[in-house]
């Protein structure tokens, strides 16, 4: 591992001053991620902003309104009791995710900016052109029985690994941003970037800016939401194909309804085209199973990942029936 210093600022604006300042420089929260990737050699920093002591770690709910501090702890953040009553599928994202150990290391804002476990992003042999901009993809005619089948490109057909992304993306989270020139918010929609000709380019974050917190609108009245996973194992295992959902009932009609898929994209994708035709209706199996081939109709799968079709349909079949069903 390459030499480090190591840095400890005392408030937001303090960490963004240090960290802007050397373009080498990188947050350390939890590092759960960022230190595997160091020992990797994926990552290089030569100067590490420690922020797990700048207090933002509190979750707190104010109107309906959540808000999650960046540096709470995901075990924190999932037994929290607003969390489990009024935002039961970030609870049940959070807690699908890792182990018990790594959950309680592992940080809210940490969580979101994990990188993909693309088998070739993570072996400095191979070329990458997430790591190495223009040196290739492997995965395309290689391993990629856990890639994209949405959203991707020719350059990149990476996933990402969060569980509890695909839950903000349900409950059309926020992000609340240090700068050098203050605050500033984004759409979690807006926060991942289209892979495009440019997968090195992730997020919405300009290098030395901070996420103070996670801001989750008030839900509808009456929602009812879940998340559910599949994966290879039954714990400690990154999602093949995961779904969050909230959705409102008014009698028999679907007045709101949200619908993200995980392990499917190289961001939570929100499957509008699904939610779209669901809203006004009474969600009957048939509605349901066809609002899911809607959003799946522009897949393009690979060879190894096309699984995730049937296996995706299933899962949001399943979920909305389930969530739909109760209480009728
Ligand atoms: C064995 C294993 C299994 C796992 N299984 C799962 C799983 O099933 N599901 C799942 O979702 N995750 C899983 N994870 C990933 C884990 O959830 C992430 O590693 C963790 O959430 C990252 O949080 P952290 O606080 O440790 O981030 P760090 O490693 O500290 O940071 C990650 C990145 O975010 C940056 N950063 C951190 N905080 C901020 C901030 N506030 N503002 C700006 N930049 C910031 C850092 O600079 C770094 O680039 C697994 C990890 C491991 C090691
Ligand atoms: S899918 Fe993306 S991360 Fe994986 S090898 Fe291709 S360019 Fe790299």
């Amino acid at each position: 591992m390459r030499p480090f210093a190591y840095a400890r600022p005392t408030d937001a604006a303090d960490a963004v001053e240090q960290a802007s300042r050397n373009p080498d420089a990188r947050y350390l929260a939890g590092g759960t991620n960022l230190v595997d990737l160091m020992k990797l050699r994926i990552e290089s920093p030569d100067l590490l902003v420690d922020v797990t002591g700048l207090g933002l770690d509190a979750v707190e709910e104010s109107d309906g309104v959540l808000r999650i501090g960046a540096l709470a702890r995901n075990s924190d953040v999932a037994a929290d009791r607003v969390v489990r009553e009024r935002f039961a599928a970030v609870s049940q994202a959070l807690l699908s995710g890792a182990s018990g150990q790594l959950r309680n290391a592992a940080t809210a804002g940490g969580n979101v900016l994990q990188r993909t476990r693309c088998a070739y992003f993570t072996d400095v042999s191979k070329p990458c052109n997430k790591r190495h901009p223009g040196s290739g993809c492997p995965a395309r005619v290689g391993e990629h029985h856990n890639l994209a089948i949405l959203g991707a490109s020719e350059q990149c057909i990476a996933t990402h690994p969060s569980d509890f992304a695909v839950a903000l993306a349900a409950y059309d989270a926020r992000l609340e941003v240090q700068t050098a020139d203050g605050i500033r918010d984004v759409a979690l929609a807006d926060f991942y970037l289209p892979v495009g000709d440019s997968p090195d380019q992730e997020v919405a974050l300009q290098h030395g800016e901070l996420i103070t917190a996670i801001v989750l609108p008030a839900p509808p009245p009456s929602a009812r939401a879940a998340y559910r996973k599949v994966r290879e194992r039954a714990s400690y295992a990154f999602a093949i194909g995961s779904v969050a959902v909230v959705v409102a009932m008014d009698g028999d009609t679907v007045v709101e309804v949200r619908v993200a898929l995980g392990a499917v994209a190289s961001m939570p994708w929100r499957a509008r085209r699904t939610e779209d035709m669901l809203r006004g209706t009474t969600a009957s199996p048939e509605e349901i199973a066809a609002a899911a081939d809607a959003e799946l109709s522009s897949a393009a799968p690979l060879p190894h990942n096309a699984y995730k079709v049937p296996l995706l349909r299933h899962l949001i079949v399943s979920t909305l029936s389930e969530l739909t069903e109760v209480g009728r």
